[in-house]
C-alpha cells in the first residue's frame, strides 16, 4: 500500500521468506510459505486462496469453531508480530517465536471469552498449550 502511495521506503519485499516476493497484504498473511507454516500450525489442511475474503472463509470452514475470526485475527497479530520484530529488532523471523506470541495472545483473548463460548474455548485452547 505504501508503494502504492508513492511513499519511498528503500525495500517492499517480504522479510519473513528473504525478500523473495513483495511484501503485500495477501502475500503476507496468506501466501507467504511463512505464514503457511504458521496456519498450518492451527489448521493443519489449510490451502492459500486467491485473496483474503476466501482465505478467511476457507479457515472458517476448517476450523469449524463459533470464535474463528478470534483465531484468525490472531495468528494475522502473530504474523504482523513475527514481521515487525524482523524489521524493527533484527530478529530473525522463527515460527517457534510466531507460535509463541499466538500462544499468549490466545490466552489472553481465552480469559476474556464469553461464558457461552468458554467451553468450547478451553476444549481448543487446551491443543495448543
Ligand atoms: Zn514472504
Amino acid at each position: 500500500m505504501l508503494h502504492q502511495r508513492n511513499l519511498h521506503l528503500p525495500d517492499y519485499s517480504c522479510v519473513l521468506c528473504n525478500g523473495v516476493h513483495l511484501e503485500t497484504r495477501d502475500h503476507l498473511f496468506f501466501h507467504c510459505q511463512f505464514s503457511i507454516a504458521c496456519w498450518r500450525y492451527i489448521c493443519p489442511t489449510f490451502t492459500p486462496q486467491l485473496n483474503v475474503h476466501r482465505n478467511i472463509m476457507e479457515l472458517k470452514r476448517h476450523l469449524d469453531v463459533p470464535f474463528h475470526m478470534e483465531i484468525i485475527a490472531l495468528v494475522c497479530w502473530s504474523i504482523w508480530r513475527t514481521r515487525n520484530d524482523c524489521i524493527f529488532n533484527n530478529l530473525r523471523p522463527s515460527l517457534y517465536q510466531c507460535r509463541h506470541i499466538f500462544k499468549g495472545e490466545l490466552n489472553l483473548v481465552f480469559h476474556r471469552a464469553k461464558r457461552k463460548t468458554y467451553s468450547n474455548f478451553k476444549v481448543w485452547i487446551d491443543r495448543f498449550r
